[in-house]
């Protein structure tokens, strides 16, 4: 076994990957950041199902440690993949779809619980209009652009899957809570329309 990389700590249980010295867990913001890089395909792809499951938790118990919901950082994910929860058939009618049905394919079952944690008062709607949202869900952003079609937001959890265009709890909390025409009318064409869409980590360089 190699030596600890200089100024990191000397303790292999401090590490989610302690045989190569691999996302120190000594403190609650190196926790955070390997939950984040780990929760990335090129991170996984390295390691088998096993020692990702072995990572993984070593990971998640040291948030848990310093209480931090490692679901916010990109989650804890079992196997490599995060598929929606519910798929719909080619030649469903996109009119017919609900608000429910639409996050349940975007969020997914467990994140739809836990944004009903979220208390009303760390909702801050500061604008809906047909063609922009501006909102703050707890410490982060959200923006989207509807004509432009961008959706922009910024916590660990939406970086990890935006390129998949999943949605994080925070998003699914804020649509469940303006006016759900509007929300409706967003995500079906957000499903008709996918690949016109862009998701972005930097809600800040988005319209002012
Ligand atoms: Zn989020």
């Amino acid at each position: 076994m190699r030596d600890p990389p200089p100024k990191f700590p000397s303790d292999p249980e401090l590490y989610g990957d302690p045989e190569n010295w691999k996302y120190p867990l000594d403190t609650p913001r190196r926790a955070k950041l390997a939950r984040r890089f780990f929760s990335m395909e090129r991170s996984r792809r390295r390691y088998s199902e096993e020692e990702r499951a072995y990572i993984d938790s070593r990971i998640d118990s040291a948030l848990e440690r310093f209480g931090i919901d490692s679901e916010e950082y990109g989650g804890s994910v079992k196997d490599s993949e995060r598929v929606p929860d519910v798929v719909f058939h080619d030649d469903v009618d996109v009119d017919a779809l609900t608000l429910d049905d639409l996050l349940l394919h975007f969020v997914g079952k467990k994140r739809m619980e836990s944004s009903r944690d979220i208390p009303h008062e760390r909702i801050e709607v500061e604008k809906v209009t047909g063609e922009y949202i501006v909102a703050r869900v707890k410490e982060y952003l959200v923006k989207i652009d509807i004509e432009s079609r961008v959706f922009a937001h910024d916590c660990g959890d939406w970086i990890a899957w935006m390129s998949k265009k999943l949605m994080c709890k925070h998003v699914a909390r804020l649509l469940g809570t303006i006016d759900p025409q509007v929300a409706v009318g967003i995500l079906r064409d957000l499903y008709t329309n996918k690949g016109e869409w862009t998701f972005s980590s930097k809600p800040r360089e988005i319209f002012a």
